[in-house]
């Protein structure tokens, strides 16, 4: 059995006081499970009050939604990676489909982030995934591996072991309509074999799947082997639904 990842991914939502609020209630009923990790990633301002709260958990991290690829300078409303890290954060998103649809980031962009995170000892989560046009015209697995070769341009087969794949369709994010397993592991498949040929041998890589994800179906998309956790949006929002999700993972390993 391979470690899994829960990331909550909060975007722009909860205040330091309401992040703070539903960490400290899933904390509360969420006992550790051996090989898990949960990722918390709220909004920038939030995280010092969500890495106060999880002190003492080590089965429980916190991270970035973004980061800038220079260490500091003038960068108005950018963070760096050694601010971030500073500040407590363990992982920084990189290449987010928000980043990428919404700000423009591109290919080039996310490579430079992946590694500024990991020069300042932050865990890139690199985000990949294709638009509904493209999945359409056939071309995923073409988006996602392009994706990938410019996120880890450069990196030697060590570090990129170093950083977790989140695969998360653009079509999928937000939309109430998730990828099912079989389809969401066709493309794990995929971006595993890409991964095996540039990373050391016998090493598991974390892919995850991230698109609305919800306590309906999380136990079914975890059921599936290829899945090394989730990446979740709206559902991690609150306790209750985050909890439930948490849950799958003491389930899987039944
Ligand atoms: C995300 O923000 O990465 C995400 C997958 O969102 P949602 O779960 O809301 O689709």
């Amino acid at each position: 059995m391979s470690r899994l990842i829960f990331a909550a991914n909060w975007k722009m939502h909860h205040a330091p006081a309401a992040a703070r609020q539903v960490v400290r209630e899933v904390l509360a009923r969420y006992r550790p499970v051996a090989e898990r990790e949960v990722v918390f990633f709220p909004p920038a301002v939030s995280l010092a009050a969500v890495v106060d709260e999880i002190k003492g958990r080590r089965d429980v991290a916190a991270g970035v939604q973004n980061i800038h690829w220079e260490a500091k300078g003038a960068f108005t409303g950018e963070i760096s990676a050694p601010i971030a890290a500073a500040a407590g954060a363990a992982w920084t998103l990189v290449g987010h489909s928000e980043r990428r649809h919404k700000f423009g980031e591109t290919d080039a962009e996310t490579g430079r982030k992946v590694h500024a995170a990991l020069a300042a000892g932050l865990l890139p989560m690199l985000c990949v995934g294709e638009l509904i046009e493209e999945r359409r015209a056939g071309s995923t697995e073409a988006v996602v591996l392009r994706q990938l070769g410019a996120g880890l341009a450069g990196l030697d087969a060590a570090t990129t072991a170093r950083v977790a794949i989140a695969y998360e369709p653009v079509w999928a994010i937000g939309t109430g309509v998730n990828a099912t397993p079989s389809d969401a592991a066709a493309v794990h498949r995929t971006i595993r074999r890409w991964l095996a040929e540039r990373t050391p041998p016998g090493s598991r890589h974390a892919i995850l799947y991230g698109g609305s994800v919800n306590a309906e179906n999380s136990a079914a998309l975890m059921a599936e082997e290829e899945l090394d956790g989730v990446l979740v949006g709206g559902a991690s929002l609150e306790a209750d639904s985050w909890l439930r999700i948490l849950e799958t993972a003491v389930r899987r390993e039944k």
